[in-house]
């Protein structure tokens, strides 16, 4: 199999409750902040129990392929989402929160 970038319309705040973000040994989960969780058979937080469908990594921005091949050999079943859109998006979000107040 091949890994393509396919982009899709989904909504940011449904891939925020569910991301997990990882480097190459351990995933970071966002909302509790615990740090160094174990990536194998990963599905939900070990800390505060979020359900993770999504990942991203810093490391794999720029389109470095070698992580999201290893994270994606890791855990199939999570969609890899790309670093840059969802920091653009997530900053984006928070620039209209701000206004929307
Ligand atoms: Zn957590």
């Amino acid at each position: 199999m091949e890994l393509i970038r396919v982009w899709s319309e989904l909504d940011i705040a449904e891939i925020k409750e569910h991301i997990v973000m990882a480097d190459d040994k351990f995933g970071h989960c966002p909302n509790c902040k615990k740090i160094g969780i174990d990536l194998k058979d990963l599905k939900k937080c070990p800390s505060c129990g979020r359900e993770f469908k999504y990942i991203t990594s810093k490391e794999a921005s720029g389109g470095k392929i070698d992580i999201v091949a290893r994270l994606k050999k890791k855990l199939p079943d999570l969609a890899f989402v790309d670093y840059s859109d969802y920091e653009r998006l997530t900053g984006k979000r928070k620039a209209e929160d701000l206004f929307s107040v």
